[in-house]
C-alpha cells in the first residue's frame, strides 16, 4: 500500500470510520505506542505524514523527541499558573549553575537567543533603547565577524538592527573595532574556516573590551561545550535547545555574562515594548528545557555513544551483499558530532542513485528520511531514533538496494 498516494480526504473519510486503522500509517511502533487513554494525536487525524528520523536534528522535520520526563514537566506545569519572570529567574539561576555560567535565560531556539543577546548587548537595560530597536540610531551598532562566519542563522542577529562588518584576519579585526563596535559574533560550526579560532577570538574581544557571542547551536555534545566558550572567555554563548539536548523545539539557551542576560531578558518576551516580544517563551518550554538538560547533562555521555556506534553497526550489518556497498562510521568535527552511517555503493550496479534510495525510504511503509549527500553517498543518523528503529532502518535499507 502507497500511503502517501492517497489524498487527505480519503484519509480522514478513513480515519472517521476506521478509527483503528493507524496500525496501516507509516510511522515509527514506537510512536503509535506512547499513544494511550483515548488521547487524540492530531498529526494523523489531519493525514500528516510521519516517519522514522534517520536525517537528524532538522527544523523542518521537527527535529528531536522530548524525553519522556521532560515532557511530563511539561505537562504538570501547564496544568498551573505562576509569575513568569519569577519562573524565568529560577530556571535561569538553576541553568546557569547546570553550565557553570555566570548566568543563563531560556529562548525560543538559538535563533531567538542569537536576536535577543544582540539586542541586549546593543540597547543595554535603557528602556527608550529598547523601545527604539531595531533602529539603532545613536548606539553602538556595528557588528565584526569573520567572512567565513557569515551563515543564514546570522539573520538573528542582524534582526537587532546592526550592521554586520566582514573582516578575516586578526589584524584587520583589531583595525575594524571602533567607537561604533557593538559586539564580535564567532559561528562555532565555522571554527576551521576562519583564520582566527574561537579561543583567540574571545581573547581579542577582552583585550578591546568588546562583547563576544558565539553561535554553537548544534555543538551538543559533547557536553563540555556548555562551559568550554564561556570559559575560554566569550560574553555570551547559544545552544539549540531542541537538537542534542532534546528539549522542546522552540526552546534555546542564552549563556553568559550576568549583566548581559539580564539585558536580554529586558529585550524580550514578556516585556511588550520589547525587539523578543515576538519569540515568546512560557512555562512549559521553561521547564521542559530544564528537565531536557539536567537528563542530557547527567547521562552516561560514554555508554550513549556506544549506543549510537552499534546502531551504526547493526544498519551496516543488513547491507552486506549489496553491489559494491562501502560503509563508514564518521564524526563531524564540528556540528552534530556523533556517529553517523555513511553509505556508499555501486549506483550503476544496484541501479538507484542515494536520492533514489532516500525517496524509496520516505514513501514507504514505515516512511524513513535520510539525508542524500552531493557526493554520492547516503549518511544515516541514528541519534534521533527511538530504541529498536535502528533494525528498522537496516532492514528497509537493504531490502530498497537490493530490490
Ligand atoms: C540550528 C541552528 C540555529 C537555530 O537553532 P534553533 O534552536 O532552531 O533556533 C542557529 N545556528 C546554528 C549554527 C544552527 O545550527
Amino acid at each position: 500500500m502507497n500511503w502517501l498516494k492517497l489524498d487527505r480526504r480519503s484519509l480522514l473519510r478513513g480515519l472517521a470510520v476506521l478509527p483503528g486503522m493507524g496500525v496501516l500509517m507509516p510511522s515509527s511502533a514506537s510512536a503509535a505506542a506512547r499513544l494511550g487513554g483515548g488521547r487524540r494525536n492530531v498529526i494523523r487525524e489531519l493525514g500528516v505524514r510521519t516517519f522514522i528520523n534517520a536525517a537528524g536534528t532538522y527544523t523542518s522535520l521537527t527535529a528531536s523527541l522530548i524525553p519522556r520526563p521532560a515532557w511530563d514537566a511539561m505537562t504538570v506545569a501547564s496544568t498551573t499558573f505562576c509569575p513568569l519572570q519569577e519562573l524565568h529567574d529560577a530556571v535561569g539561576k538553576r541553568i546557569a549553575e547546570l553550565t557553570k555560567s555566570e548566568a543563563a535565560l531560556v529562548s525560543a531556539g538559538a535563533a531567538s537567543a542569537l536576536a535577543i543577546g544582540t539586542a541586549g548587548v546593543v540597547a543595554g537595560t535603557d528602556r527608550d533603547k529598547i523601545r527604539q530597536l531595531p533602529d539603532t540610531r545613536g548606539m553602538k551598532n556595528e557588528v565584526i565577524v569573520q567572512k567565513s562566519h557569515r551563515n543564514g542563522y546570522d539573520h538573528a542577529v542582524r534582526n537587532a538592527g546592526i550592521r554586520m562588518i566582514e573582516v578575516e584576519t586578526a589584524a584587520e579585526l583589531e583595525s575594524a573595532i571602533h567607537s561604533r563596535t557593538a559586539m564580535m559574533f564567532f559561528l562555532y560550526a565555522a571554527n576551521n574556516r576562519g583564520q582566527i579560532g574561537y579561543e583567540e577570538f574571545a581573547k581579542l574581544g577582552k583585550k578591546h573590551n568588546v562583547p563576544t557571542m558565539i553561535d554553537a547551536a548544534a555543538d551538543l555534545p559533547p557536553v563540555e561545550n556548555l562551559w568550554k566558550f564561556t570559559q575560554a572567555g566569550f560574553d555570551l554563548a547559544i545552544f539549540s535547545g531542541g537538537k542534542g539536548i532534546k528539549g522542546p523545539q522552540s526552546a534555546g539557551l542564552l549563556l553568559g555574562r550576568k549583566d548581559l542576560i539580564e539585558a536580554g531578558r529586558m529585550n524580550s518576551s514578556p516585556n511588550s515594548d520589547s525587539l523578543g516580544r515576538i519569540s515568546k517563551v512560557n512555562k512549559e518550554e521553561m521547564v521542559g528545557m530544564l528537565v531536557a538538560l539536567e537528563m542530557f547533562i547527567n547521562r552516561d555521555h560514554k555508554a550513549v555513544w556506544k549506543d549510537w556506534e552499534n546502531r551504526c553497526n547493526r544498519i551496516a550489518s543488513y547491507t552486506r551483499g549489496v553491489k559494491g556497498i562501502k560503509t563508514e562510521i564518521k564524526v563531524p568535527e564540528l556540528s552534530n558530532g556523533v556517529p553517523h552511517l555513511h553509505v556508499n555503493w555501486d549506483h550503476e550496479a544496484v541501479g538507484k542513485t542515494p536520492k533514489d534510495v532516500a525517496k524509496e525510504l520516505r514513501e514507504g511503509n514505515p516512511g524513513i528520511e535520510v539525508r542524500p549527500r552531493a557526493e554520492g553517498e547516503l549518511v544515516v543518523a541514528v541519534w534521533m531514533l527511538e530504541p529498536g528503529e535502528d533494525r528498522i532502518v537496516g532492514r528497509r535499507l537493504s531490502q530498497v538496494l537490493k530490490s
